[in-house]
């Protein structure tokens, strides 16, 4: 590309969130490379792609080749792959130990539990008796989940009375492993916030999320029936990351709100699912405002602009037609391919009032599987 003055940005990752993150920052006048496994990565169609292992070395030093930042769309990016970029001088945001968080369900804990971060009650397990120790500290229910490698609900067996601790055990047993209190939440939410380079940060409203089978189906945002209390908690809860981080891009963090408190479960050290909403919905797009933040520059306001809604489209996607046909409905489409269980695309609609906004759900949710 005979573009050479332009600012460009790696992405580690080349997904959904690469190909948005591009959609968000070509206006701001950068460029984007990106390093994923597969040559049709949906971001391919937004800038040049290397297609290589996020681990590989020299797959690395291709994609980072001149960018002014490397940041990363997907929080498997092996830590040791943004660390070999940084001792090679790149500027690698968000930092490192926040990957390292990320990919340890008890480094993660045990980071929240060090900045006052409320989580559910938890405890290691490292072999079948440590199970039963933890269990006996815990209590029942619980959820056993692997440290690492889960995601969207995978890696985790509930564990309701002592017969399923055996069956919990042979289905996970054999890797570190942690044992939680599972929390009779009323609902689940999400805040995300970013912080700048130059230390300022802004956070969007809570954001109410839907799972099905594990996976992300309908985010509402701002959550319905949230006070400035419960803002103020998740407000300050992701500040206490940020700034202990010395983060810069976006980060979510997942809750559950228990009564007037928030449990955190996990944060996700990049754009977030639970942050589409904000592409039509906030004044400023989660994208927009982590691809600002890498590349130095102000952030956006945040604040949202009307009452939004977003559906995942899991699997296959929609006719287009009768989905635009809903007032203020936004389409997104990936350019992946159709398979059982993928995120392929996803459908925001922007409201003027709650009542608007659920009504234009209940419309999609039959357009929608
Ligand atoms: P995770 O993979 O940790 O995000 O968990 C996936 C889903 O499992 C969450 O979104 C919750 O719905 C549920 N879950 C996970 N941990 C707990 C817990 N400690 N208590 C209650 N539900 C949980």
């Amino acid at each position: 590309m005979g573009n050479a003055g332009t600012p460009l940005v790696a992405v580690l990752g080349g997904g959904q969130l690469g190909r948005m993150l591009a959609i968000a920052g070509l206006p701001l006048g950068l460029r984007f490379r990106f390093l994923d496994p597969t040559a049709d990565a949906p971001a391919s169609a937004l800038g040049p792609l290397v297609v290589g292992e996020l681990g590989d070395h020299e797959a690395l030093t291709a994609v980072a080749e001149d960018a002014v930042a490397v940041t990363y769309e997907w929080e498997g990016v092996p830590a040791e792959a943004a660390r070999f970029l940084e001792a090679r001088g790149s500027r690698v945001h968000p930092p490192p130990r926040a990957l390292d968080a990320a990919q340890d369900r008890l480094a993660e804990k045990t980071l929240f539990r060090r900045l006052g971060i409320d989580t559910p009650e938890f405890a290691v397990v490292d072999d079948r008796a440590g199970l039963d120790r933890a269990e006996g500290t815990i209590g029942l229910p619980a959820v056993l989940k692997t440290r690492r490698g889960g995601y969207d609900g995978k890696g985790q067996r509930v564990i309701r009375g002592a017969g399923d601790l055996d069956p919990a055990w042979a289905a996970l047993g054999g890797v570190p492993l942690i044992l939680e209190r599972l929390v009779p939440f009323d609902r689940e939410l999400s805040v995300l916030a970013v912080r700048g380079r130059s230390g300022d940060t802004a956070h969007w409203p809570l954001v109410e999320n839907e799972h099905r089978d594990g996976i992300l189906r309908v985010s509402r945002a701002p959550a319905p029936g949230t006070d400035a209390a419960l803002e103020r908690l998740a407000a300050d809860y992701s500040e206490r990351l940020l700034d202990e981080l010395a983060y810069v891009g976006v980060i979510a963090i997942e809750l559950f709100q228990v009564g007037d408190d928030l449990l955190a479960n996990e944060l996700a050290p990049r754009v977030h699912n639970s942050g589409h909403w904000t592409i039509e919905g906030a004044a400023t797009s989660q994208f927009e405002n982590h691809v600002r933040a890498v590349a130095g520059w102000p952030l956006g306001d945040t604040a949202a602009r009307g009452v939004s809604g977003m559906v995942n489209c899991i699997g296959a996607l929609p006719d287009p037609a009768p989905v635009l046909a809903i007032r203020g409905a936004h389409l997104h489409d990936y350019g992946k391919a159709p398979r059982p269980g993928r995120k392929v695309g996803h459908v925001t609609v922007v409201a003027p009032s709650p009542e608007a906004r659920d009504d234009a759900l209940a419309r999609l949710a039959a357009l929608i599987e």
